[in-house]
């Protein structure tokens, strides 16, 4: 299926078109399981529950809207990942899609290392007891600043990115009296988004040093050639929201034949490939993520094929995704505000958040599912786009969906899979008060990043 670009229009034959919710799902109090955090159910008097605690109760005491986080699933996901590719290969968490130091403590437990991409993910990496070497440094243009801070912390690798990072990393890192370990990221000419992948023309694009061209092998002969790096590796990262491997298959094809190069070249073997992250996961039930097992499987088999063609000793294989684990472990609960039925149209039903939690739907045209959670219903089912307080027409969360048409105001309602680039990604557009997360667990809710208050914003406002 493929996803436009452009924003829904406003009216039910764009619905009717997309194909997606032609008809109603057979049970409305149903809850996928695909879609859905793994303690998440229904209790027999109709309410949902998350590690044992109904999501009512978990209103009343940390309000809407906010995050909940399954940490049993969470740690359950690392572990998948980690047993998946097991002791020959390197599980980098993607700390971009939601990091609080209470993951990096659940990350560290688990066995999994961890990608940054800024000063203030590293320093909640530190700060929360990740071992520097099993932090992976990402960006395409990582300040003096950041880089010096992460040569110094003893970071397990820098991914270089530019002609000028390449001196840039070297210089710090022998200023500093260091030699860097560091990977080259490429960009191999696939850029695969959602569930299509396309192989041509994707160089125009602001990540990574084109392997077209021969400048990833220039890149990697001045890497060589300075005393600050040790070059331990190739780095490719295609996309995001991936479900078929075939654009891994053509991107571990084109990083083997660089090893390839660089060992004629050069006579080295370059020990590392990283293959980025960007599996996919269900935001709805068309959605078919593949298991961690089965995308091991097809990565391990791909490189040791492509090595064996060209000659090579199979290199230790890195993934680092992000969305794949955090994203299914969270859903956003809202409260229903109000419930606007235009003749003719559709039904708005307005929620106590918006793009200020979950932008993706504005910004990528993202779809999501959600349910009525605070109580069973057995109303006829009810078309309805759910949107945001936001001044922004914009502003939605689900643009189309099925509710019981007995919703009313002061009904709660959930959006799952929001855990990935949700919080992380949140503003405080219309000054907003980011919301909460809310770890959940065994009976047990703590709160891991609080919810924002006024204060907050006033004392960034210095008059
Ligand atoms: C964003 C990103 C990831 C993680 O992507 P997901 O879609 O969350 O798996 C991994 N590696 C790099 C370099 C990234 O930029």
């Amino acid at each position: 299926m493929s996803r436009s670009a452009h924003p829904a229009g406003p009216r039910h034959a764009d619905v009717l078109t997309e194909g997606h919710y032609t008809a109603p799902p057979a049970d409305l109090n149903a809850l996928d399981e695909k879609v859905w955090a793994r303690t998440v159910s229904r209790n027999d008097d109709g309410a949902v529950t998350v590690g044992g605690i109904e999501v009512t109760r978990l209103a009343e005491e940390f309000g809407t809207p906010a995050y909940f986080l399954d940490e049993s699933d969470f740690r359950a996901r690392c572990r998948a990942w980690a047993d998946a590719f097991g002791p020959g290969a390197d599980v980098f968490y993607a700390g971009k899609a939601f990091l609080s130091r209470a993951v990096v403590r659940w990350l560290k437990e688990e066995g999994l290392n961890l990608d940054v991409c800024s000063g203030g993910e590293l320093t909640t990496a530190l700060d929360a007891g990740m071992p520097a070497e099993r932090i992976a440094f990402h960006g395409n243009n990582k300040t003096v600043a950041e880089i010096e801070r992460a040569v110094q912390a003893g970071v397990g690798r820098i991914v270089l990115d530019s002609f000028q990072e390449i001196v840039r990393v070297s210089h710090i890192a022998q200023r500093l009296g260091k030699r860097q370990r560091v990977q080259i990221r490429v960009t191999v000419g696939v850029e695969a988004h959602t569930h299509e992948f396309i192989a041509t023309a994707h160089e125009d694009q602001k990540f990574g040093i084109a392997l077209a061209g021969g400048q990833a092998a220039e890149a990697v002969r001045r890497a060589l050639t300075l005393d600050g790096l040790e070059l331990i590796g190739i780095h490719s990262h295609i996309g995001s929201q991936i479900f078929d491997m075939a654009g891994f298959e053509v991107s571990a094809r084109r990083v083997v034949q660089l090893l390839a190069e660089v060992r004629d070249e050069h006579g080295i073997e370059l020990p590392e490939i990283d293959l980025g992250g960007g599996l996919g996961i269900a935001y709805t039930s068309d959605d078919d993520p593949r298991e961690p097992h089965e995308i091991a499987k097809a990565l391990g088999d791909i490189v040791t094929r492509e090595c064996e063609a060209a000659g090579l000793a199979t290199p230790r294989i890195s993934v680092e995704p992000g969305r794949a684990i955090v994203g299914p472990t969270a859903f956003t609960l809202y409260e229903v505000g109000t419930i606007k039925h235009l003749e003719g149209l559709r039904t708005y039903v307005s929620v106590d958040g918006g793009m200020s939690d979950n932008i993706r739907t504005a910004l990528y045209d993202a779809e999501y599912s959600v349910a009525l959670v605070s109580r069973r219903s057995d109303a006829e089912p009810m078309l309805v786009r759910v949107v945001g307080k936001h001044c922004e027409s914009g502003d939605i969360v689900v643009k189309d969906a099925f509710l019981p048409s007995d919703l009313a105001p002061g009904d709660l309602i959930a959006v799952p899979a929001t855990g990935a680039y949700c919080r992380s990604m949140a503003s405080n557009y219309n000054h907003a008060l980011r919301p909460p997360v809310v770890a959940v667990r065994d009976g047990e809710a703590r709160v891991i990043v609080r919810r924002e208050t006024e204060e907050d914003l006033l004392r960034l406002d210095v008059g």
